[in-house]
C-alpha cells in the first residue's frame, strides 16, 4: 500500500482515505489543514509527477536551487533558464510552495520568486 500523494509506503492501519486517495499521516494532515481551493496546482502536481526520496521532484529541485543561488528571480527568467514552460513551472512552484520552500512577491507590478525564508519583501 502507497500514499497516493509521497509514494511513501504505509501499512493498513496507518493509512488515512480522503476523498478517494489512500495516503499516509502527513499527506493527510496536510490535506485536511491546508484548504485545497488555496492550492489547486500543488494537488495537481503532486499526483502527476513521480516524486525522489525527500518528497521533491528533480525539477522542484532545480528551481529551489536556482532561486537559492540568484533569487528572486521572475518565472520567465527560471522558466528560460530550467527550459521550462509557464504551466510546467507553476505546477512545480505551487508544490514549493506549498511545502514552504519557496514563495512569489511583487515587486512594482512584476512577481519574483524566492526561497520562503528570505526575508525580502514585495510592497
Ligand atoms: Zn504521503
Amino acid at each position: 500500500m502507497k500514499c497516493d500523494k509521497c509514494a511513501v509506503e504505509v501499512s493498513s492501519e496507518d493509512k488515512f482515505e480522503h476523498s478517494g486517495q489512500t495516503l499516509c499521516e502527513d499527506c493527510y494532515l496536510d490535506v485536511v489543514t491546508i484548504p485545497k481551493t488555496c492550492d489547486p496546482w500543488a494537488v495537481h502536481s503532486a499526483k502527476n509527477t513521480s516524486l525522489i526520496s525527500d518528497g521533491l521532484t528533480a525539477k522542484q529541485e532545480e528551481i529551489l536551487d536556482l532561486i537559492k543561488k540568484n533569487g528572486p528571480l521572475t518565472a520567465e527568467e527560471i522558466c528560460t533558464k530550467l527550459t521550462l514552460d509557464s504551466n510546467e513551472f507553476r505546477r512545480n512552484f505551487a508544490t514549493l510552495r506549498h511545502m514552504e520552500l519557496a514563495r512569489g512577491f511583487k515587486r512594482g507590478n512584476q512577481v519574483y520568486y524566492t526561497l520562503f525564508s528570505d526575508p525580502q519583501e514585495g510592497s
